[in-house]
């Protein structure tokens, strides 16, 4: 089954001479579970190709459904609520809320939405995301590999559908940069959630299931890694 379908995606950015076409007539989907990685050259459209899957940048032309919703049709109020229930965002900086502690970061997304904190399920993800001596610190308390983290929990929380991360290791050293792809692999294994994460590093795309490509906003290569 496929969770996202991306037909003819095209995004510009500016005006006339200063226009850029960041992601130019994109078509592809995803089938529910896998674990895509995208890899390409600085400036090629993965951020922003990233962006409007997650819902956060409307594209210019071209659709996104996931799980048939077909995205860019909600309003923005159905489109708030339909990003925090069906989508993990994950950056490079973690952009935590400095001044929440680690469990009030954490929750945040179910709190947005007036859910219950399931508590049985919180102490599960807390274990498994180590960060149970951590729960009252402030983000700047804690290590990046710690704030990485968090960050990972809040997209997780939800137990979203898709899980969408930029360069989710990019400020990390080696040791935790295997620990946070250790945690997105086993959250993609265990939930059936659906994984795409832009990378640089050869070493994380080699993980995935299959490899996308991106050149000058286009998709160059579609490969299967391991099926
Ligand atoms: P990548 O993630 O592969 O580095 P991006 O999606 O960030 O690529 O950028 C693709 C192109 O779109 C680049 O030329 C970039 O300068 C341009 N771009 C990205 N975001 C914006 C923006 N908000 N306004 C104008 N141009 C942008
Ligand atoms: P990790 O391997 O989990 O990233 P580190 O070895 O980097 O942890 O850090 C060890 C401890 O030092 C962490 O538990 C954290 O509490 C503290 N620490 C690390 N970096 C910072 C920082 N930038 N600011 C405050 N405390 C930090």
């Amino acid at each position: 089954m496929d969770i996202l379908k991306v037909e003819d995606l095209t995004k510009i950015y500016g005006k006339d001479e200063t226009q850029v076409t960041a992601v130019d007539q994109v078509t592809f989907s995803v089938k529910k579970g896998e674990f895509v990685a995208i890899v390409g050259p600085s400036g090629s459209g993965k951020s922003t190709l990233l962006h409007i899957l997650g819902g956060v940048d409307r594209p210019t032309r071209g659709k996104v459904f996931i799980e048939e919703t077909d995205v860019y049709s909600l309003n923005e109020t159905q489109l708030a609520i339909f990003r925090r229930r069906q989508i993990g965002l994950i950056y490079q900086f973690y952009n935590l809320i400095p001044i929440l502690n680690v469990e009030e970061n954490l929750t945040l997304p179910l709190l947005l939405d007036h859910r219950r904190v399931d508590q049985q399920r919180l102490r599960e993800l807390i274990e498994t995301l180590g960060l149970a001596e951590r729960m009252n610190h402030l983000p700047n308390e804690l290590s990046g590999g710690q704030q990485q983290r968090v960050s990972i929990g809040r997209a997780l929380i939800n137990q979203p559908a898709l899980v969408l991360a930029d360069e989710p290791t990019g400020n990390l050293d080696s040791k935790n940069s295997k620990d946070i792809m250790d945690l997105l692999k086993l959250s993609n294994k265990l939930y059936q959630q659906t994984l795409i994460v832009i990378t640089h590093d050869q070493n994380i795309a080699l993980q995935a299931d299959r490899m996308i490509t991106m050149e000058d906003g286009k998709i160059i290569k579609d490969e299967v890694i391991r099926s």
